[in-house]
């Protein structure tokens, strides 16, 4: 089974990314399997804190290993956002493939110092574990601000990148290039978009020379992520879309059938709301627009009857 750290490097090789979704159920990872399995590409899991906390730790760790197991397909589990060591060691003991650890909010010396004794410590729990730091204010919480604050003058530069790369010795980084947490709530209505500083991504990249991962993807403008990815952005997180997403898929499923009370006849209504965003993302962040809906919905009802006939 391939490793994390093969996939991206494949990926920055084939000029894509790899899409990254949080997960606070098993509604949502369904979605975000199924959509990666039917157009064939890897996928990153991520469970945040409060996720992993909903969830359990070692149950989704459980969850993806049987997935990845069983279909032999490469879907990774990231901890994402973890604030202190204490937590990033459990997630590591657990057998997540990465971990984010993010001390972002202390002063840059700070950050840099805690995150270098993250990586050493969670090396040592895991060498084939990749870490990944992050510097820059993005602001928090993957929900719908009602104001989105002006987050310019945090902004990463190609200098501090470099720094920060070679004293921590992280394997990926997340620098802030006019990406942000959450969505306004012109970004879910569709009148508005995120814009990223594209210029900027190259010089990071250039700078840093380990993969990228670009934060709080929801809302942002299509063909900047797509320039994005040619500047050197490896992996993209997804959450808001999907949480709207899924909320939206559950009230239809309600909607639909009064009365009803049978968990698996409603919640499929919010695994194909969900499935519909990670599709489209993934098609972008995997150059696979001009594949037809159609095609690869034959290719993966191919597969699943090899899979039921093997
Ligand atoms: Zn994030």
């Amino acid at each position: 089974m391939r490793e994390l750290r093969n996939t991206l490097e494949l990926a920055r090789n084939a000029g894509v990314a790899v899409g990254h979704f949080n997960v606070s159920d098993l509604v949502v990872l369904k979605a975000v399997f199924c959509s990666a399995q039917e157009l064939q590409v890897p996928v990153l899991v991520g469970a945040s804190e409060g996720e992993r906390e909903f969830m359990g730790v070692r149950q989704i760790a459980a969850l993806v290993k049987s997935l990845r197991e069983e279909f032999d397909f490469p879907v990774f589990l990231n901890a994402d956002h973890t604030h202190n060591m204490e937590s990033a060691i459990v997630a590591a003991k657990a057998g997540f493939d990465s971990v984010v650890f993010d001390a972002s909010a202390l002063p840059f010396e700070q950050n840099a110092r805690q995150t270098r004794e993250a990586v050493e410590a969670l090396k040592a729990i895991n060498p084939a574990i990749l870490v990944e730091g992050e510097i820059g204010n993005i602001g928090t919480g993957s929900e719908i601000h009602e104001l989105s604050p002006d987050l310019s003058k945090y902004l990463t530069t190609p200098a501090e990148a470099k720094q920060f790369v070679n004293f921590t010795g992280v394997d990926v980084l997340a620098p802030a290039v006019g990406n942000m947490h959450g969505m306004s709530r012109k970004m879910v209505e569709g009148e508005k978009r995120k814009r990223l500083d594209i210029e900027r991504v190259s010089q990071i990249k250039a700078a840093a020379l380990v993969p990228l991962t670009l934060h709080g993807g929801s809302g942002t403008d299509d063909e900047d992520l797509r320039q994005a990815i040619a500047a050197g952005i490896s992996i993209i997180h997804i959450n808001t879309e999907l949480r709207v997403a899924w909320r939206n898929g559950l009230e239809a499923g309600l909607t639909a059938q009064p009365g009803q009370v049978v968990p698996y006849n409603i919640l499929p209504f919010a695994v194909e709301s969900v499935g519909q965003v990670v599709r489209a993302r993934l098609r972008l962040f995997n150059h696979l627009e001009d594949v037809p809906a159609e095609a690869s919905n034959r290719a993966a009802s191919r597969v699943r009857e090899q899979q039921a006939v093997s």
